[in-house]
């Protein structure tokens, strides 16, 4: 089995290097992540300038690629025919950070396993849900234990055309991990806040601030579950169409 893996975090996150320890196991593992952070940059296609590839190493000494493109543009590179043979299946992250309910389309680390999925590959997304500021000190040793025995199931079992598989885990030790539960997308609740500053030359700037984001956990859903020490799988698909308002809008007058 051919894995390809690739981060929103960048090259040099210890996620990533976690993910490629859990798939080693598995299969070959080809790394073609982004040569920096892409967190929270939605699904990019880059047209509009060159790609640049590079061969590099992950701090264990794994050759890897690095790119100046997104990760979706990490995946199109790879399953357009950058490397010489084709790939069973695509992992990307581990993401320090959940993502849930809409984070899904500003994720790169989910926007990667989109990409596999337009293109006709099964893409699964991990992300971890620990806290911030861990930095340096964050383990990974649980969530490497979870993506091993979630990539082996779906290697196993495939995925259906245009679908794909978000995995969201608990920052636990492996024995207080209670299980995995199959979930719908939850609701994020975000506490954006604009903050105006003003450059040396007086011109006004923006952040978007505010405090981080909770969800709300209901049943059912990946904050659910993960509130309540469970890892979470919800399967995505690339179809939005909002199914139930089509015979409504139908009796419009257009
Ligand atoms: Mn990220």
């Amino acid at each position: 089995m051919k894995i390809l893996v690739t981060n929103d975090d960048g090259i040099t996150h210890p996620g990533l290097l976690a993910l490629v320890n859990a798939v080693k196991p598995l299969g070959e593992v080809t790394v073609l992540a982004p040569d920096r952070n892409w967190s929270a940059s939605g699904h990019v296609k880059t047209l509009h300038r060159p790609l640049r590839v590079r061969p590099t190493q992950l701090p264990d000494g794994t050759p890897a690629h690095m790119s100046d493109g997104a990760p979706s543009d990490c995946i199109a590179l790879a399953l357009l025919g950058y490397f010489d043979h084709e790939f069973d299946l695509v992992v990307s992250g581990i993401n320090p950070y959940a993502n849930i309910g809409d984070d899904v389309t500003y994720s790169g680390t989910v926007t990667a396993a989109m990409e596999a999925a337009i293109g006709g590959l099964p893409g699964v997304a991990f992300s971890l849900d620990s806290p911030i500021g861990l930095n340096s000190q964050r383990d990974f040793s649980a969530a490497t234990q979870i993506c091993q025995r979630v990539t082996m199931r779906v290697a196993a079992g495939g995925l259906p055309r245009h679908t794909l598989l978000n995995v969201n885990i608990p920052y636990l030790p492996l024995e207080q991990i209670k299980g995995m539960q199959v979930t719908r997308l939850g609701l994020r609740v975000y506490r954006d806040e604009l903050i105006r500053r003003t450059d040396p030359q007086h011109n006004p700037y923006y952040w978007i601030g505010g405090e981080a984001p909770t969800g709300q956990p209901d049943e059912g859903t990946e904050v659910g579950a993960l509130q309540a020490g469970y890892v979470s799988i919800t399967p995505l698909q690339m179809d939005m169409t909002a199914y139930n308002l089509l015979p409504e809008l139908a009796t419009w007058q257009w």
